[in-house]
């Protein structure tokens, strides 16, 4: 079966595709030549993964899922959540927003946050909802190089290493999104087709 990850991040979907059965065909939105830019203009994390999977199955067809995560940090009231990659203005770039955060933060002592990933599914004619989450602090300070977004100041629950620190496997095998894509993958291998 072909299954469209509405992204071109390539990252995402080497990570994914390793976890998939051979029997599903991963392509991205390139390989269905999808140059379109599809904005995420929903004000929830679910809204914008079914936005853009609702996207690709009307107008190309394909069964498809789609992605979107936010940082929600206890003390700010959840935010940045759903603008995380736009925190601090635009263009998006992660230092401005790590430095926004760690700015914000200066004075409170609850620095309790947690990664979100909403994951919607178009399959046949049915929908779903999957959702991951990995709760964590936010460091005083940015710590190790790897990763991305905010990965240097989310130190998870249980390790003393921030995401950055972390190799990849170790990350996505605690992410937001690893425990999301997860769920996908174990629905997808007892779907019937
Ligand atoms: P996206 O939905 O995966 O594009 O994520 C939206 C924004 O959340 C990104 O631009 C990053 O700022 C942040 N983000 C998402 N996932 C991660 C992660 O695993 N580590 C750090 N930041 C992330």
């Amino acid at each position: 079966m072909k299954l469209v990850f509405a992204t071109n991040n390539l990252n995402k979907l080497k990570e994914v595709q390793k976890m998939l059965p051979n029997s599903i065909e991963l392509l991205s939105l390139k390989d269905i030549n999808c140059f379109d830019e599809i904005d995420e203009t929903e004000t929830t994390l679910e809204g914008n993964a079914k936005l853009k999977a609702d996207y690709i199955t009307t107008k190309f067809g394909f069964n498809c899922f789609a992605d979107d995560t936010g940082l929600e940090v206890e003390s700010l009231n959840g935010k940045p959540g759903v603008y995380s990659a736009r925190f601090a203005g635009e263009p998006a770039n992660s230092e401005n927003n790590m430095q926004k955060l760690l700015i914000d933060l200066k004075e409170k002592t609850n620095r309790k946050a947690q990664f979100r990933t909403a994951v919607a599914l178009n399959i046949n004619d049915d929908k779903f909802l999957f959702e991951g989450i990995c709760k964590g602090n936010i460091l005083k300070e940015k710590n190790g190089e790897k990763g991305f977004g905010y990965d240097p100041v989310f130190k998870p629950v249980g390790f003393d290493q921030s995401f950055a620190e972390m190799t990849s496997e170790e990350k996505n095998s605690i992410s937001h999104r690893g425990i999301a894509i997860q769920k996908l993958v174990t629905f997808l291998k007892d779907y019937k087709i």
